[in-house]
């Protein structure tokens, strides 16, 4: 006998997951440059060579046991330093190790977070659709429920009314994504103060902290001039979880870390649950060659090259545009999420398999009448999907 929820997990493929398979199926038959694939978000950027260089050189240079034996579970002293000075010369804050628990990328970030916030079977989490599909297993499997806030489609910021209708007492937390997965917009500074000041008011209400948790991929993948809000310097019982995985284009080698400020008010509580909970998980610790990387990653503030992303991203916006097609430029990430022509985000991507285009649907994202198109790809893809993309467009608007 086995659980009936894991193996619904373990069968049940996500729909971007069965894309990608039915991709590799159908490359075997018409050959790889002919599809083209939207559907992963998996970086198509090399990582840094700086970073590159420095893993040959741990390897080569270090002590074995030193780089492959376990560090403490929170993580490594000299990372969670680096990582703390190179936020706090970036954002004004005064982070120090304490504040810091590293761990597998993001997703072992939250489903740590989620399962340390899990109180009991009633705790709600809140996200802001469009949302990243897995907040919904992580949250049940952390023992909680996810509660979605319908999108606001005119500008993909947050509709304030719908999410205060959503928050009661069993709320403990509301997940932000920005730059977002999969709209490519950023939350704007006015955003972040209105939600920090709704959850302020909220917390009052109910009686107990309602936590902000930032889920932060994307961090550094912004094409504008304005920063990214950082969201502690907003709210103090907000949490984030950060990722490596494609700032640093590394998301096989899983790595991130888990931020609780100080400021937060039960913040020892917090810190230590999530220690507790990354135990029950196995995490044991995020692997140590990859802690010592990114520690050097850090105190070099390696970044990602975003020419290639944004080449792409302009390319495929004025592209899809002049077709008639319709979406909100987007401003992070590396996503396109398009209105469906015909506003069925299931019957255009599934149309688009016809053109050996493959993209999402916008159903798992919370937004059905939508499509996510990853352009993490080469240049190439893009220019040669275009026609594609106008039969489809035609197809679908006569
Ligand atoms: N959160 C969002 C919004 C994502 O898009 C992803 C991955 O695509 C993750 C979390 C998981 O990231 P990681 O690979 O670091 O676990």
């Amino acid at each position: 006998m086995v659980s009936k929820d894991m193996l619904q997990l373990g069968r049940v493929r996500s729909a971007i997951r069965e894309l990608f398979e039915f991709g590799r199926k159908r490359a075997a038959v018409v050959g790889e440059e002919n599809i083209y694939d939207f559907s992963l978000g998996n970086p198509s950027v090399p990582p840094p060579k700086q970073l590159t260089e420095e893993m040959v050189g741990l390897l080569n240079g270090s002590d074995p046991s030193a780089l492959h034996g376990y560090t403490s579970a929170p993580g490594a002293n000299e990372t969670r330093d680096a990582i703390a000075e190179n936020l706090n010369r970036r954002f004004g804050t005064d982070f120090t190790r304490r504040n810091l628990y590293i761990s597998c990328g993001a997703a072992a970030a939250l489903t740590s977070v989620l399962r340390a916030l899990t109180v009991d079977g009633n705790t709600e989490f809140i996200a802001i659709a469009p949302y990243f599909p897995e907040y919904g297993c992580f949250a049940s499997t952390a023992g909680g429920r996810l509660v979605v806030v319908p999108a606001d489609t005119e500008r993909f910021q947050i509709d304030f009314s719908a999410l205060e209708r959503s928050i009661n007492a069993r709320t403990q937390g509301v997940i932000i994504n920005s730059p977002n997965n999969p709209s490519g917009v950023i939350y704007s500074e006015e955003t972040i103060r209105a939600l920090a000041d709704l959850l302020r008011k909220k917390s009052a209400e109910v009686g107990h902290a309602i936590y902000l948790i930032s889920d932060e991929p994307y961090r550094e993948l912004n094409y504008t001039n304005e920063p990214v809000p950082f969201v502690t310097n907003y709210y103090d019982a907000a949490i984030i979880s950060y990722s490596y995985s494609k700032s640093l284009s590394i998301p096989g080698d899983r790595i991130g870390y888990v931020l609780i400020p100080n400021a937060m008010p039960d913040f020892e509580d917090v810190y230590d649950a999530v220690a507790g909970s990354a135990r029950i998980q196995g995490y044991v610790c995020a692997p140590s060659l990859l802690q010592k990387a990114i520690a050097r990653a850090a105190q070099l503030n390696l970044m990602p090259d975003l020419s290639s992303y944004r080449k792409n991203r302009d390319a495929l916006y004025e592209g899809l545009n002049a077709f008639g097609y319709r979406c909100m430029p987007p401003d992070g990430a590396f996503y396109l999420f398009l209105e469906a022509p015909g506003g069925d985000g299931d019957a255009f991507a599934e149309a688009a398999k016809d053109e050996d285009i493959l993209i999402v649907s916008g159903r798992s994202f919370g937004c059905p009448e939508y499509v996510r198109i990853a352009y993490c790809v080469a240049y190439d893809t893009i220019v040669r999907a275009m026609p594609g993309f106008g039969r489809l467009y035609r197809r679908f608007c006569k």
